[in-house]
């Protein structure tokens, strides 16, 4: 029996695909689970591909999806806005990002707007950018961060990421950002908005025991680890988080739902959010 479980979130990297190369038995997987009539949706970190960029990626791949089950904390930062009531907002985005924000208006020089949406900017995060987001916050608006990663690897060293800005304009102005990228409970509660569905019948399953497992718990959903991708063994008891259920990959979890979830663990304390984040990013 499958339980109560009407919705699965799937990660993506390491979930589905390493790379170039689909999981072995993923693409049958995932066509198993919605033969079953579960909600599917597909969700990532990347604050740099579009949604459609995503799926067509995956397409190659041989997953066959409609883009709309694509989450991105793009995506995410669109349904927020329009929950919220925001009329106007500034975008600061990287290019590829713009068409799945091409919904929200944007506002017009010297207007101030209801919200801010910061993803990355690289070089284009200068004083003079920061000030103004600054202003816009001090003035009302919504900071909505599309992640909040400390930092990356590029192929010339580390280099600082989106967190950073989001920490110093919390800093500065003394509001909090709202966060529409894993692990934040603003992001599961999203896309299960989106799904239509409640954290009680939602299952995340994903490579990464923190941002994926440890954020689902955190939010209220189940969280399956599966050992793909970015997983290493002993990563459970490093993080402290513990899984509802640990799979070899993703072509085990029909079989898992047949035999039925275990009961779930106590929701997870309050310090989980902080040790959660990850360090390192973007992560799709
Ligand atoms: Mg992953």
């Amino acid at each position: 029996m499958t339980g109560a479980i009407t919705t699965v979130l799937l990660d993506l990297d390491g979930v589905l695909y390493v790379e170039d190369d689909p999981i072995p038995g993923a693409v049958e997987a995932v066509e198993a689970l919605r033969g079953r009539g579960l909600r599917l949706r597909f969700v990532t970190n990347t604050t740099s591909r579009s949604r459609a960029q995503v799926a067509s990626r995956l397409a190659r791949l041989g997953f066959t999806l409609p883009a709309e089950t694509v989450l991105t904390p793009a995506s995410l930062a669109v349904r927020r806005c329009g929950v919220v009531g925001h009329k106007r907002v500034k975008l600061l985005v990287a290019p590829a990002l713009r068409e799945d924000l091409a919904g929200l208006a944007q506002v017009k020089p010297g207007e101030r707007p209801d919200a801010i949406i910061l993803g990355d900017l690289g070089e284009g995060f200068t004083y003079e950018v920061l000030n103004e987001a600054f202003r816009c916050m001090e003035a009302g608006a919504e900071l909505i961060a599309l992640q909040r990663n400390r930092f990356w690897r590029r192929t010339d060293g580390l280099a600082m990421d989106v967190g950073a800005y989001v920490a110093a304009l919390e800093y500065a102005t003394g509001k909090e950002a709202t966060v529409v990228g894993k692990p934040e409970e603003a992001f599961f509660k999203a896309a299960l908005a989106d799904a239509h569905d409640e954290p009680g019948h939602a299952l995340m399953v994903g490579d990464d025991i923190e941002a994926d497992v440890g954020g689902a718990l955190h939010a209220g959903l189940s969280g399956v680890l599966v050992r793909t991708g970015k997983y290493r063994p002993g990563a459970e008891e490093r993080s402290g988080v513990t899984p509802t259920a640990v799979i070899d990959s993703i072509a085990d979890l029909p079989r898992l739902l047949d035999e039925g979830l275990p009961a779930p663990a106590a929701p997870s304390a309050s310090p989980l959010r902080r040790r959660v984040r990850p360090r390192f990013g973007p992560a799709a």
